[in-house]
């Protein structure tokens, strides 16, 4: 049913190279909507647009730093382009992290993880407001972390971007929902990706991370990609404003 499907419609995805993102763009892409993503590296962009090809996908992708303003300028104006001044989903999926005491952040740290996780989120939404209105039918995900939900050890600036994040699904909810936009936060506890390949390959690091997780596993990109589908369908047309954490567990699991 239509309900069910992303038929006829258009994405934007940050960061579509690999892991989380890689996982969405082909996510809504298998479900039917053609789809636009971006990120640094030239080389393994292209390559991947042209796996993507292959599968009969439509994707396409353009180089991207989202955390330099002229670039997410010149990025929505790429897809304005693309898809004819009509956008219905985005997902900002850009984040990074490392991880300090608190004492030992620079200034340049600062910045750094505010631009790339946080500054970079904002400005795209404010950006892709006028596409998604005129869609009709919008949703925007932002990918946050149970980092911003709950305090762990990823530390204190990465989760105060996540944190902000989840707000401002909240804030962006109820200031579009007159537009037909709505927007949901998904906050991931450890998934298997690139970036925390180096934390994963700790074991008594891993072992820390699965008594606390009931489900005893880490996640897969997929099962994060499954729910960033599911709130760009007509199928969740009443859920917005929300965080919603793909956790094993973790975030409700207290002493036990
Ligand atoms: P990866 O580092 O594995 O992948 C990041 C992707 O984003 C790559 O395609 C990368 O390509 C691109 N990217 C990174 N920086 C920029 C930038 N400045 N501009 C454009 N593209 C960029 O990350 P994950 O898939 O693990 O993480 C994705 C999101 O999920 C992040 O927001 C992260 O915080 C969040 N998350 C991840 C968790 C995990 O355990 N993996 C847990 C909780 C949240 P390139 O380097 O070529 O630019």
């Amino acid at each position: 049913a239509r309900r069910w499907s992303l038929h006829g419609m258009t994405a934007l995805v940050t960061g579509g190279s690999r892991g989380i993102g890689r996982a969405v763009v082909e996510e809504l892409a298998a479900l039917g909507a053609a789809v636009h993503t971006c990120s640094r590296k030239e080389d393994e962009l292209r390559e991947r647009v042209k796996e993507w090809e292959a599968k009969g996908f439509r994707v396409t992708g353009s180089v991207c730093d989202v955390s330099v303003r002229e670039q997410r300028e010149r990025l929505l104006s790429d897809v304005a382009e693309r898809f004819g001044d009509k956008l219905n989903i985005l997902v900002n999926n850009v984040g990074t992290n490392f991880t300090k005491p608190t004492t030992e952040y620079s200034a340049d740290d600062y910045s750094f993880l505010m631009a790339t996780n946080l500054e970079s989120a904002y400005h795209l939404c404010q950006l892709a407001h006028p596409l998604l209105k005129a869609s009709g039918s919008g949703s925007i995900v932002l990918i946050s972390s149970v980092c911003g939900v709950v305090a762990v050890c990823t530390g204190s600036v990465y989760a105060m971007t996540k944190g902000a994040m989840n707000q401002l699904a909240k804030n962006l909810a109820c200031e579009w929902a007159k537009d037909n936009i709505r927007t949901n936060s998904v906050a991931p506890w450890y998934i298997k990706t690139p970036l925390v390949e180096g934390d994963l390959s700790r074991k008594d690091y891993v072992d820390n991370i699965l008594c606390r997780t009931p489900q005893r596993r880490v996640g897969e990109p997929e099962e994060i990609s499954s729910l960033v589908a599911f709130l760009s369908m007509p199928c969740s047309s009443y859920i917005t404003g929300q965080t919603i954490s793909v956790d094993g567990g973790m975030t409700v699991h207290g002493l036990y």
